[in-house]
């Protein structure tokens, strides 16, 4: 039988992450590619407590069919939570933000519509506005985020849907918006009509001090704001949610009901258990304490193994990954296979720029590999680069 598929199918392509990780998983890699959140940091006893509890109080209603929009307390604990006056009625309950991410294109893209996106960008946000057929516009970017002058001129007289920001320990590079680009930023969206869509899944994993204020707090009539439990209790749950100006929000709900009726009522039921009494505030510092370590471990290792070759990387201030910048000549697709063979595996940056990467970059996890392997892994890497700039 020969299949005949829709034209959109063709912008499917399995993600090379996936193919990457297949290769770190082999026995003796140690990875450093994946974006996992470490399972050291799963709140296993209190979901243990909190499916008897759900189970008990209303077993019936957690496993029956829910409403679209998501569980009701749910809701009101996500608005209560965020920093910013948020009505319930425009928080949609997603199956992870990645969700959201495939909600907003769905509502928000046409074929050829121009979508801004930083560079780099987060490669699953690529992949879940592909189907959409969008035309992404990639706006000049530095350590602290884009730049609100090539904004402008890139929005301008474009047409463009929205612009898709990452302000907080960014998605592949770590990197982080200052309080003043933030305001620029939204001034420079908000002067030439530009919505923004910004993802923060990684906020709260801060290691000194909060981030600013979302860029959705200072203009929530122009901003949808995606946000999820997946790395701060556990990304297995696929919860995730997202606020939305009620302009929009019916459409995103429409596609929501459409896509998959709603987000399993069981695990909503469970993860407002488990929120109860302020554990979040008990358990995410718990979360930054490790992977602030880990950034520790990680950033003294490449300052040893890297001394003397023209290597640079960042200390983030939060989240999972570190972002390198090797030397001249090499190009890190080509690196990988050299590093596997040495032990460690490690994401190359070219695929999370939507036009034309900077092929000498590279992401690295820094919260999955013991302190023991996270030295073991850089060391290896830094063979790996020797042996090719030796080529
Ligand atoms: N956005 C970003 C920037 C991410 O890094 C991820 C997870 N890799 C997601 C969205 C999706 O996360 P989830 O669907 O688990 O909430």
């Amino acid at each position: 039988m020969k299949w005949k598929l829709a034209a959109r199918s063709e912008k499917m392509n399995p993600s090379v992450l996936r193919e990457i990780l297949k290769v770190a998983e082999r026995p003796g890699i140690i990875s450093l590619a994946g974006g996992l959140p470490s399972p050291r940091t799963f709140p296993i006893s209190a979901f243990a407590q909190a499916c008897a509890q759900v189970l008990d109080v209303n077993g019936e209603a957690a496993l029956q069919y829910a409403a679209s929009e998501g569980y009701g307390p749910l809701r009101e604990a996500v608005a209560h939570m965020l920093p910013w006056d948020v009505d319930p009625a425009q928080v949609l309950i997603t199956t992870g933000s990645q969700q959201g991410l495939d909600l907003v294109a769905k509502v928000l893209l046409d074929p050829g519509s121009k979508v801004l996106v930083e560079t780099p960008t987060y490669l699953g946000a690529l992949q879940a506005f592909s189907p959409m057929e969008p035309d992404p516009v990639s706006v000049a970017s530095d350590a602290e985020g884009v730049l609100p002058d090539d904004l402008r001129a890139k929005a301008a007289g474009s047409d463009a849907r929205f612009i898709y920001l990452l302000p907080n320990f960014q998605n592949p590079t770590g990197r982080t918006m200052s309080e003043a680009r933030r305001a620029a930023v939204v001034d420079a969206a908000r002067q030439v009509g530009l919505p923004i869509v910004e993802d923060n899944p990684y906020g709260e994993l801060w290691f000194d001090q909060p981030p600013p204020l979302p860029l959705t707090a200072r203009h929530p009539q122009g901003c949808i704001y995606l946000g999820s439990f997946s790395k701060v209790l556990a990304p297995g749950l696929r919860l995730g949610f997202l606020v939305a100006p009620k302009s929009v929000f019916p459409k995103l709900l429409q596609a929501k009901q459409a896509a998959d009726l709603h987000s399993p009522i069981f695990n909503q039921r469970m993860v407002h258990a488990v929120m109860q009494d302020g554990f979040l505030d008990r358990h995410v510092p718990t979360i930054r304490a490790l992977y602030k370590h880990q950034r520790d471990v990680m950033v003294d290792a490449l300052q040893q193994e890297m001394k003397g070759m023209d290597v640079e990387f960042n200390k983030p201030d939060g989240g999972m990954f570190l972002w390198l910048r090797l030397p001249q000549g090499i190009d890190t697709v080509a690196l990988l296979p050299k590093a596997v063979e040495r032990g460690v595996a490690f994401v190359p940056g070219a695929p999370f720029y939507a036009d034309g990467g900077d092929p000498r970059t590279l992401r690295l996890s820094f919260v999955t590999a013991s302190e023991e392997q996270i030295r073991q892994a850089i060391a290896a890497l830094a063979d790996a680069i020797r042996e090719q700039l030796a080529h």
